[in-house]
């Protein structure tokens, strides 16, 4: 069995970000967080107990090893500007987008590296991979880190990794072998771990995640509402608002 080490694909990784934050002159809180898991994992039967939706990595690579997922922390601008008021920061919003590229550039490079030598590779985009009525998603970074051991879930449905929730994931799937990531062991989250917080509730400006079921419809919407009418300020369509995960004990490291 060939293995590639980790630590090779982590760092190249954070050459193809440190090369991007170069270019792009954005603050992201780098080295990033990468997780690696092996496809065999259990825990991604019990996340399709739960999600039914969510493809196992096998059904997307038959012959998958190994999934790679790493965070790009959101830089400590675009954090602490959108802490106040009822609209995001337009500081947000233009990272929102950029990190995505940012992120989708980076897995195709890395593909590319590991399709060189032999390997079978693909990611899966940052985001707008769901159904737009069922707000499902085959795939989810989020769970997917979970799994591969890059951090918890907070109860803001965000993942909390070494640099916080405030960041955006991106996850390769692939045939390459190596060192898989050991797992958090406890919870990162302060109220998942019996202490008080709560602080990200009340972040919200709809109350959506108090009342989950129905808020994430609510919170849909808000995104798109954003989306289209900051379209002409930022020149896309930055469907955003990251107001659960700025301001928080939880936003820029593990609390
Ligand atoms: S703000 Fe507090 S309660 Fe909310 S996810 Fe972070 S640590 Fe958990
Ligand atoms: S993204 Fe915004 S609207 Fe949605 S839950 Fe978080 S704070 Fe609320």
């Amino acid at each position: 069995m060939v293995i590639l080490s980790s630590a090779s694909l982590e760092s190249s990784i954070n050459e193809f970000l440190d090369r991007e934050v170069v270019r792009l002159g954005i603050e992201f809180r780098l080295p990033a967080p990468i997780a690696f898991g092996s496809v065999y994992d259990p825990l991604w039967f019990k996340i399709k107990e739960v999600h039914p939706q969510i493809k196992h990595p096998l059904e997307l690579l038959p012959s998958a090893k190994t999934v790679i997922v790493f965070a790009l922390p959101l830089s400590l601008e675009a954090i602490r500007s959108n802490v106040y008021g009822d609209d995001p920061s337009r500081k947000w919003l233009e990272e929102y987008v950029i990190a995505n590229k940012v992120i989708e550039s980076v897995c195709f490079r890395l593909c590319i590296e590991i399709r060189s030598l032999g390997f079978k590779c693909f990611y899966i985009r940052p985001t707008h991979e769901f159904n737009e009525i069922s707000l499902m998603s085959s795939w989810s970074h989020r769970h997917a880190g979970y799994v591969c051991g890059l951090g918890t879930f907070g109860i803001n449905n965000m993942l909390i990794t070494s640099k916080g929730c405030a960041v955006r994931l991106g996850s390769v799937i692939t045939e390459v072998t190596t060192e898989y990531s050991s797992k958090p062991t406890y919870e990162y989250c302060l109220v998942k771990r019996g202490l008080k917080c709560g602080l990200c509730l009340s972040m919200c400006p709809i109350n959506a995640l108090s009342r989950w079921s129905s808020g994430k419809y609510l919170c849909y919407e808000r995104l798109v509402s954003i989306g289209s009418r900051y379209r002409s300020v930022i020149g896309e369509f930055a469907d955003a608002c990251g107001k659960c995960c700025v301001g928080l004990p939880c936003s820029e490291k593990i609390p």
